[in-house]
């Protein structure tokens, strides 16, 4: 992992792939005979979507939307695709095109930059295509890469490990998974996204997880995570989850980021189908609780009510624990299911 780091550091200051054509291959007649000004405006769109590192997504993006037997006419009239692959024939045209005809002058001016996280400076253009077009030019890619592609720290302490489940806790508002997926980091404000990438970096191998604690559910319940995440906010704190429903609980709120993660529609607080009490969560007919603090005599028997009266009413309730939180590709899978449900007869 370590040598893998120290490449990345080394290419901080390089251009991420790219093309360099001679602009006579844009003069291909061959290819302009059917060129289009639609398939000009792919190209304007691919670099507007993936700035300097467009090139990396020419030949994929053309040979799903150019028509294929426009593409194999040519291939058999050009003698270039004798001698060469035609994507790459197609692919340095497209670059030299959009050069030479000023396609290309809408890329941002490529600039050497401080991350946010280390403060090393890094040429904006070092970030590859899908990386520049997700996370901006905050964050430089050895920091990125660190904190969501790469290994973790394979020798982690326990005492950094539950600094770490710790302080994402906290940074994050919501009990975080095992592997945290890029996507669901860079949902939050520039502040936050910061704070956590910062902590992300020094992640633990999912490996040392399992060796020091068993499992990420036991490495949770030891940073007391859960226990957290099972207690009410306190009076008068706001807990807001990404989608803007106010939670009532870290645990919560953890479902709601969740489920508004996988596009899982969802409402807040619906009431019982009789008498005053109310869920966390409807999901189509579906109510969702979350029993955080379930164990508790009174808390229990307020469970076995609702569960009773779902039951009489042909209502689904999805119940959700303390521990379902550390799975949540198991809890998503749940929830998903009853999206669409509609009550029983
Ligand atoms: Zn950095």
């Amino acid at each position: 992992m370590t040598q893998q780091i120290r490449r990345l550091e080394g290419e901080r200051m390089t251009r991420s792939w790219h093309l360099d054509p001679p602009d006579e291959y844009a003069r291909n007649h061959h290819i302009l005979s059917w060129w289009k000004p639609e398939y000009d405006a792919i190209l304007s769109e691919l670099i507007l979507e993936y700035g300097h590192g467009w090139h990396q997504c020419i030949t994929r993006e053309l040979e799903d939307r150019l028509p294929a037997a426009g593409i194999a006419a040519w291939r058999a009239k050009d003698p270039l695709c004798e001698q060469y692959a035609y994507y790459n024939v197609l692919t340095n045209f497209a670059v030299a095109r959009a050069r030479t005809t000023g396609l290309e002058d809408t890329l941002p001016d490529e600039r050497v930059v401080e991350c946010a996280v280390c403060g090393e400076s890094f040429l904006t253009t070092s970030l590859k295509a899908g990386v520049w077009r997700d996370f901006g030019t905050d964050f430089c890619g050895v920091c990125l890469a660190r904190a969501f592609w790469l290994d973790g720290d394979p020798v982690a302490t326990r005492e950094s490990i539950l600094e770490h489940i710790g302080g994402l806790y906290a940074a994050w508002q919501r009990v975080p998974p095992q592997s945290v997926g890029s996507r669901e980091v860079f949902g939050s404000s520039f502040e936050q996204r910061r704070e956590l990438v910062k902590i992300l970096v020094d992640r633990p191998a999912t490996d040392r997880v399992r060796e020091v604690f068993g499992s990420w559910f036991e490495a949770l319940v030891a940073a007391s995570v859960l226990d957290g995440a099972a207690q009410g906010m306190a009076r008068g704190t706001r807990c807001l989850a990404n989608d803007g429903h106010v939670c009532l609980s870290i645990g919560e709120k953890t479902i709601d980021d969740l489920m508004y993660a996988a596009g899982i529609a969802h409402t807040k607080e619906p009431p019982y189908p009789e008498g005053r009490m109310r869920a966390d969560f409807k999901i189509g007919s579906a109510l969702v609780e979350y029993f955080g603090l379930a164990g508790d005599p009174d808390y229990d028997a307020k469970i076995e009510l609702k569960r009773a009266l779902a039951a009489q009413h042909g209502v689904a309730l999805i119940e959700v624990y303390p521990a379902n939180l550390a799975d949540t590709t198991e809890l998503v899978a749940r929830l998903s299911a009853a999206v669409g449900s509609s009550p029983a007869a």
